[in-house]
């Protein structure tokens, strides 16, 4: 069965997320945005885990169903008619590593997979002993990565454990400010249970096709969404058998006929691309950055240097290089962006969300609408502009100022002068 999988987001109970992030509304956008399967989230929260199993049941294949479906209260999302087998969860975390290890203070983010409750319940029952779950639904642990993934080894060998957005400054496992300089560094003779990473949204296969030491990962892509209107912003396409195992046989072979590609922000839009001072104004590509010593011209302070800079650091092929075995990838900007963009409105406005959903609802889902529908369907709903929109994303010609310490890049669709050198290239899928 070909599907869409997001295995990164967070629930309510994170930090910094939307109130909506419930399981009704998680599935309900899900289906919205085209995906088949979603991270059922912070799994080591008590409050949360606890709703986990209240709301969801084995679908017994590894993955979980909504028990019973809730009617949303907002108009839009009731038009998506979820059905039970619509939309799947697979049980997830993310937590947030954070000690020292010859001499640095290192902070690597780890996510987990696991088959059963079963699995979830023997990792919570470890790790309560070695910090405060309840604190956050990404809790932080003064836990060696390397013992993490012994534990989850020894206590369930059929999890996953997968470094997510693994170039972020701060919290990753190659970040400039918390991290390694290799995978082997990091987990040492706990290495080879690793066969995924998250390549987050600051950057794209590309960039890390430019690392032979990272040929034999599958390279997974996922929203780490904090609000559901931004599941699947980055997602994984598969054509396999519709379970736990033949999700992770997929990414474990990377056999191209079962892992089709990934849906990738374009890097540039990404908060971390670039180096920069926020604060400061102060945005340098790599370059720039060297020749300034890594230092703030206006405050003195070091850069925060971000992941393409990090990428040049520890790449040992050219740009461009393409490895043999690969899989591919497509760049696509979200579709309330692109409306946004064409009507010259703010990407939240309720004029660019009823134009979401009349498409959603006329097509399908975000995804399709996205990468299918054609320029002439556009024009027939008399939504031309849009449509040009979305060809200028699949041609990959957009124009990007460089997200950079946590700011997101800024992305024009319908600049004028709109150059040959500064479109973004063509795109392998389309
Ligand atoms: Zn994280
Ligand atoms: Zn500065």
């Amino acid at each position: 069965m070909r599907f869409t999988a997001d295995l990164h987001i967070h629930s309510k109970f994170s930090r910094a997320t939307s109130r909506d992030m419930t399981f009704d509304n998680i599935a309900c956008w899900a289906k919205i945005k085209g995906l088949s399967l979603v991270a059922s989230s912070d799994f080591t929260h008590p409050e949360w885990f606890f709703l986990t199993r209240e709301k969801l049941e084995p679908a017994g294949n590894g993955f979980f169903r909504l028990k019973n479906i809730l009617p949303p209260v907002n108009g839009n999302l009731r038009s998506a008619s979820l059905g039970p087998d619509d939309v799947h969860f697979v049980l997830s975390t993310e937590i947030s590593f954070i000690y020292s290890k010859k001499g640095k203070v290192r902070k690597v983010h780890l996510l987990i997979l696991a088959p059963d409750f079963e699995s979830v319940e023997k990792i919570n029952g470890r790790l309560s002993g070695l910090g405060n779950l309840r604190s956050d639904g990404r809790p932080i642990l003064g836990l060696d990565a390397r013992h993490f993934v012994r534990i989850v080894a020894e206590l369930c060998p059929r999890c996953v454990v997968i470094p997510s957005h693994i170039w972020t400054p701060w919290f990753s496992l190659f970040g400039s400010n918390s991290g390694f300089d290799a995978i082997e560094e990091c987990f040492e003779e706990m290495t080879p249970f690793i066969f995924a990473l998250e390549t987050g949204l600051s950057s794209d296969p590309p960039m890390n096709w430019r690392l032979s030491a990272l040929d034999r990962y599958a390279l997974v892509s996922n929203s780490d969404a904090h609000s559901p209107s931004r599941l699947g912003r980055e997602a994984n396409v598969f054509d396999t058998d519709f379970s736990f195992k033949g999700l992770v046989e997929a990414m474990r072979t990377r056999n191209p006929d079962k892992f089709l590609h990934t849906i990738e922000f374009f890097p540039e839009e990404g908060k971390y691309h670039y180096d920069g001072h926020r604060k400061c104004g102060v945005v340098f590509s790599p370059r720039e950055s060297v020749l300034n010593k890594d230092l703030c011209p206006k405050c003195g302070k070091k850069l925060t240097i971000g992941v393409m800079h990090r990428v040049e650091e520890l790449a040992d092929r050219e740009p461009g290089a393409r490895p043999p075995a690969r899989v591919p990838y497509k760049s696509l900007i979200p579709l309330n962006e692109i409306i946004a963009q064409s009507v010259g409105k703010t990407a939240e406005c309720q004029s660019v969300w009823d134009t979401y959903f009349r498409l959603v609802r006329e097509f399908g889902n975000e995804q399709k609408v996205l990468t299918e529908v054609s320029t002439s369907e556009f024009a027939h709903l008399q939504l031309e502009r849009v449509g040009q929109g979305i060809a200028r994303m699949r041609k990959g010609a957009v124009h990007i100022a460089p997200g950079h310490d946590g700011e997101y890049g800024q992305i024009s669709l319908f600049e004028s002068e709109l150059s040959e050198e500064k479109a973004c290239g063509q795109l392998p899928l389309f």
